[in-house]
């Protein structure tokens, strides 16, 4: 880290104690731009990187709510507003047992750069609970979300902040949000949250987005090298929306993926993964992995284990962060790995990242790989914005043009900065500049 920016650094550990996935995020973000203070010291002047390592506004708040057995549940509600300088606070809500502030300013961090790098006009923002939706009923779900959402109501709206889903969060529960938010404010008010339903404001390709985007990122980087996923193997991780999509335009686009997995474990099916079978077992029926392999000749179930032992030419981490190690790394690049893109945010632990980059390995940060997702959001929101609902094919294409143009922009900056093919550089100083650039000519705010 250059040295300007290490007591900067240490402010944060100091302020904001124990929270390690905040460290490790703002640190990622920090080693990447030595150069460009560097070049403009206008942004030191203005403590600019203090402001951003600072939210805007941090929201915490009880979730009292009502279990089946007549048991009153307390939850721990969060919000994270951190910065508006490019438009209003946009980020996902994540219903995890793992949700403290660390985890919640950790992916709020990342997605100022993630949506300063779409070039669209969203700041950052994230929020959660550490409630586990999983075993729970769809009544239980309900009411803990129309109760996270009266709360929740009083802090957020289309030209404020537009929350979304993220893990733990798909279209049921933003529809119970989108509910209450309704009847509490009086209002329908389409673009407060994205990932709605399709026939009440949802966004054709919303929901496949961020597996899509993160498949045509690994693309455009095998392009760089003359290659391409045709023929290729491909790793997989995580089995929800963000995997499962991935898995889908992996194998339009010629693949074969061969692995997927859950917190139980993980399946490897040689012959390439059966997506009806997929979709049956984890998103209608929100089962395990292990039902998969069961009802799949052919495919076996590794209970625990790593799914990075399975040799890949591609791997795209799909689940959580932090779920890719440096040994992992090693494995994949023993393997032959070709490119690693991150359709989860931080899946690849720093060692990681450091192995794959010495290795020469393609590697595309979740921040640039996974932004096709809030990406069409943000088009979810110029439909509601314009009470109209585009085709499918208009909408992909409209991502599509996205990941190639955050693409060329993280590799247009890497080139600038001396270091061609580094997309972590790329991506964070693009990213940075944009919003840094915003907050000079706003003022001190
Ligand atoms: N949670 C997603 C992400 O990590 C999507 C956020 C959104 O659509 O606002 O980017």
């Amino acid at each position: 880290m250059d040295e300007t920016l290490t007591p900067i650094y240490e402010q944060v550990l100091r302020r904001n104690p124990g929270e390690l996935e905040f460290h490790q995020a703002v640190r990622e973000v920090f080693d990447s731009l030595g150069p460009v203070v560097r070049k403009h010291p206008h942004y030191t002047e203005a403590a600019v990187l203090q402001r951003l390592c600072e939210p805007e506004r941090q929201i915490i708040f009880r979730v009292p709510w009502v279990d089946d057995r007549g048991q009153v549940q307390i939850h721990r509600g969060f919000r994270v507003q951190y910065s508006s300088a490019l438009g209003p606070y946009k980020g996902g809500l994540r219903f995890h047992p793992s949700v403290y502030l660390g985890i919640v300013k950790f992916l709020g961090f990342e997605q100022i750069f993630k949506n300063a790098l779409t070039g669209m006009p969203i700041g950052g923002g994230k929020g959660g609970s550490d409630f586990d939706p999983r075993g729970r009923s769809d009544g239980e779900v309900m009411r803990f979300c129309q109760s996270f959402m009266t709360e929740l109501h009083r802090h957020i709206g289309e030209h404020t902040d537009v929350p979304a889903g993220d893990i733990g969060v798909g279209g049921r529960e933003i529809g119970y949000l989108f509910g209450q938010y309704k009847r509490m404010t009086n209002r329908y008010e389409s673009g407060v949250l994205t990932g709605k339903g399709l026939t009440w404001g949802g966004s054709l390709v919303r929901t496949e987005a961020t597996g899509y985007g993160t498949v045509l990122f690994a693309e455009r980087m095998l392009g760089t090298r003359g290659e391409g996923l045709d023929g290729r193997t491909v790793g997989v991780s995580g089995a929800g929306n963000v995997a499962v999509h991935a898995v889908e335009k992996a194998q339009a686009l010629g693949a074969r993926v061969v692995t997927f997995s859950d917190s139980s474990g993980y399946v490897v099916d040689p012959a390439g993964v059966d997506l009806e079978l997929l979709r049956d077992v984890k998103v209608e029926h929100r089962g395990r992995a292990e039902d998969y392999a069961a009802r799949r000749p052919g495919a076996r179930f590794v209970a625990g284990g790593s799914v990075w032992d399975v040799p890949a030419d591609v791997a795209l981490p799909c689940a959580t962060q932090n779920e890719l190690d440096e040994a992992a790394a090693r494995r994949l690049v023993a393997h032959g790995v070709r490119a690693v893109a991150e359709g989860a945010n931080m899946p690849c632990t720093p060692g990681a990242v450091a192995v794959l980059r010495e290795a020469g390995v393609l590697f595309g940060p979740g921040k640039a790989a996974n932004a096709g997702g809030v990406a069409t959001s943000a088009l979810e929101m110029q439909q509601n914005a314009s009470r109209d609902s585009w085709t499918f094919e208009h909408t992909e294409s409209r991502l599509s043009e996205i990941m190639t143009a955050i693409h060329d922009r993280c590799a247009a900056t890497a080139e600038e900065y001396g270091r061609p093919g580094d997309y972590v550089l790329g991506a964070n100083v693009a990213g940075f500049r944009r919003v840094a650039d915003a907050m000079l000519a706003q003022g001190l705010t």
